[in-house]
């Protein structure tokens, strides 16, 4: 792997305003990102997971643009986007692409399949009709779909072939990063195993690197390189994927992998136990996760933990003031609890 980082993203901050009275006077923020700080490398996925509302999907969109940054920094093979020129921010966005969780909704119902996928092409660059086909002939096959959908609409194929269409529209200008934002969520369990192959496939052959954002920790066990787990707007654990979701260090990592199904083992049901996710316009002091956490301590309700390497596991990084106890002490169920 290369040791120049792709994608370097630094204490990234994207706040939503909240707007109360008449006048709409800003009386607060929605923190959806506060401070993540991530590296993502060529030919790597990185895997990003959490509960619903956690922000990761909004870290994916700023990441390609479609969300305004308030603070913090993007870095784009080892340039920073955030004082480029637009004219020149431009000519860099086509690097960084996204597929969008549902394929129904992504696609223009009025356009058909050859617009659809060289929309993007076509408002970088000047291309010929012949071009224009050739190329759309070119992206189908590559994502496994015949000659015959080219001048067909969306709403005549099913939602495995959708996500197929929505991935090529994304190639259509050559990216070296693709947000896949839940990219298989929406699609039937056959059909989720077969895109999840195609963009492994895809990954191989064009070198590309994934940010991939899901809730599902065995689709991200599959595909990923690396985890980052988000919580409340932060990462509160990041390493390798086996190393991570095998042994969470993290007790919020810990209880989402108790949401996995496998055969046989019942699933279990600790995150809904511990209440709701508190408030991003109004977060708990210290350990954000602190008012859920079942290990809690005096210092996890004044202290915000760092995130930081376990012992002898440097790239293996989690925001807990007691994660030390976990490696001393084994299995989190020896840890007491407060
Ligand atoms: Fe739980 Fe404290 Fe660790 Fe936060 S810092 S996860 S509250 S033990």
């Amino acid at each position: 792997m290369n040791s120049q980082p792709l994608l370097e993203i630094k204490d990234l901050q994207v706040w939503f305003p909240v707007r109360r009275g008449v006048f709409s006077r800003t009386s607060g923020w929605i923190r959806a990102v506060d401070g993540v700080t991530l590296d993502l490398y060529a030919g790597e996925t990185l895997g990003l997971v959490g509960e619903s509302g956690c922000g990761k999907t909004t870290l994916g969109r700023a990441i390609v643009g479609l969300e305004k940054v308030q603070g913090g920094d993007i870095r784009f093979q080892g340039q920073s986007w955030m004082d480029l020129p637009a004219a020149e921010l431009r000519r860099q966005r086509p690097h960084l692409q996204m597929i969008f969780q549902n394929p129904h909704h992504s696609l223009n119902p009025r356009l058909t399949v050859q617009e659809i996928i060289t929309e993007g092409l076509c408002a970088h660059r000047r291309i010929s009709a012949t071009e224009r086909e050739t190329e759309a002939l070119r992206l189908l096959a590559d994502v496994g779909m015949n000659a015959d959908a080219l001048y067909r609409f969306p709403h005549e194929f099913s939602g495995g072939q959708r996500q197929r269409i929505s991935i090529a529209r994304a190639l259509a200008v050559h990216p070296e990063l693709v947000v896949c934002d839940e990219a298989v969520s929406a699609l039937d369990v056959s059909i989720r195993a077969q895109i999840l192959n195609l963009l492994l496939d895809l990954r191989t052959r064009h070198g590309l690197a994934y940010l991939f954002i899901s809730h599902d920790l065995s689709v991200v066990r599959y595909i990923a390189h690396r985890v980052a787990v988000m919580y409340l707007g932060k990462i509160v654990e990041i390493g390798v994927a086996s190393e991570v979701l095998k042994q969470p260090r993290h007790p919020y990592t810990r209880l989402l992998r108790q949401s996995i199904l496998e055969p046989g083992r019942p699933r279990k049901t600790g995150i809904v136990q511990l209440g709701e996710v508190p408030s991003p316009s109004q977060p708990p002091n210290g350990c954000l996760f602190h008012p859920r956490c079942p290990y809690a301590i005096a210092q996890c309700r004044i202290e915000p933990p760092q995130l930081l390497p376990a012992p002898g596991t440097p790239a293996h990084r989690t925001a807990c003031h007691r994660q030390n106890e976990w490696e001393e002490k084994g299995e989190s169920r020896s840890i007491p609890l407060t």
